[in-house]
C-alpha cells in the first residue's frame, strides 16, 4: 500500500511543480520562466548506480543494431531484452547496474505526427547515430496524417500516447481523460497494430486519475527529467537554436536523462550535433524497447 502510494505522489507532485512548464505548442507562451528551466533531478538512485560501459545500453539492448528497420510485428517491440526501468525523477536506470551502464540517454519528441519536413529530419539523424526515440503523439495529428505515424513506426521508432487533443488533463473530468487516452490507444493500434506502452501528459499536467486511466490502459507514465527548451523558440530572438539546445540539455545532463525534445524544424536541425555532442559526452541512447514497463 505504501509503496503504491508513495509510487503514485511523487510524480504528481513532480507533473504538479513542472505543469506549465513544456510541451505546448499551442500555447507555448504560457511557459513561465520560473519553472521552464526543469532542473536536473536530485536523483539518489541514479547517483549511486556506478557508470557502467557507455555503449553498453543500445548495444545489448538491440540484437541487430544494423538493421534499417525494426519488423512491422507487434512483437518485435515487446521481445527486446529489458535492460532498464524508470525511477521517481522519470529518468532511465539499469535494471542491473553491474550488467548494464548508467551513462545512457532516454530521447523524446512530443507533439507530433506533424509533417514530414519536421518529422524526416529527426529520423534521419536518429539513423545516422543508430539512436532509438519516443515519439509521443497526439490523436488528432494521427488522424490528420496516419502516413507519418507509419513512417515513425517503420524506421524502428516508438510510439507514445500524449492524448488526443493536448489538453491539460488534469483540469478534466475522469470521462474525458479515459477518451483523451484510450481512442489515442486505439487509433495507433489501428494504424500500426501496435499498442503504446509509454504516456505522457501534454504539460505535465497530471493527477491521481491520469496515473490510474494510464495505468488501467497498460501505459507507463512519463513526464521527463531534461528539458531542452526548444518549445521556446519560436521566433528568431535566438540566434543559434542548435547552440542553445545543446547547451539546454548538457547544462542538465546526468545519468538517465529523460531528455524532453519536439517535432520542431529547429530540433531536428540540432539533433546530428546534439547526439555527436552527447556520444562524445559518452552517453549512449536507450531503446525503448528495452525499458521495463511493468517494473
Ligand atoms: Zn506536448
Amino acid at each position: 500500500m505504501n509503496r503504491i502510494a508513495a509510487a503514485l505522489t511523487v510524480p504528481f507532485i513532480l507533473a504538479s511543480l513542472s505543469s506549465l512548464a513544456a510541451c505546448g505548442n499551442a500555447t507555448p507562451e504560457a511557459a513561465p520562466a520560473a519553472v521552464s528551466a526543469e532542473p536536473p533531478s536530485p536523483s539518489a538512485s541514479s547517483a549511486a548506480i556506478p557508470a557502467g560501459s557507455a555503449n553498453a545500453s543500445s548495444a545489448a539492448a538491440d540484437p541487430k543494431p544494423d538493421a534499417p528497420a525494426a519488423s512491422p510485428s507487434a512483437a518485435a517491440a515487446t521481445s527486446a531484452a529489458k535492460l532498464y526501468r524508470m525511477n521517481k525523477n522519470y529518468d532511465i536506470v539499469p535494471i542491473d547496474p553491474q550488467q548494464t551502464g548508467a551513462k545512457v540517454v532516454l530521447l523524446t519528441f512530443d507533439d507530433g505526427p506533424k509533417a514530414e519536413a519536421t518529422l524526416k529530419p529527426i529520423l534521419d539523424a536518429l539513423d545516422k547515430h543508430k539512436a532509438k526515440a519516443i515519439f509521443f503523439v497526439n490523436g488528432y495529428r494521427v488522424k490528420k496524417h496516419p502516413e507519418l505515424l507509419k513512417e515513425i513506426d517503420a524506421r524502428g521508432q516508438t510510439i507514445g500516447n500524449h492524448s488526443w487533443d493536448h489538453i491539460q488533463l488534469a483540469k478534466e473530468k475522469p470521462e474525458t481523460v479515459r477518451e483523451q487516452i484510450g481512442n489515442v490507444q486505439q487509433i495507433v493500434k489501428d494504424v500500426i497494430g501496435k499498442t503504446p506502452v509509454f504516456f505522457r501528459p501534454p504539460n505535465a499536467s497530471g493527477n491521481a486519475t491520469t496515473h490510474a486511466v494510464a495505468k488501467a490502459n497498460g501505459l507507463m507514465y512519463m513526464t521527463w527529467s531534461n528539458g531542452s527548451l526548444d518549445w521556446e523558440m519560436s521566433g528568431d530572438k535566438i540566434k543559434d537554436k542548435t547552440a542553445a539546445i545543446i547547451k539546454n540539455v548538457s547544462d542538465q545532463l546526468h545519468p538517465g536523462s529523460n531528455i524532453l525534445m519536439h517535432e520542431l524544424p529547429w530540433t531536428g536541425e540540432a539533433l546530428d550535433a546534439l547526439l555527436t555532442d552527447l556520444e562524445k559526452r559518452g552517453y549512449a541512447f536507450v531503446d525503448p524497447a528495452s525499458i521495463d514497463t511493468q517494473a
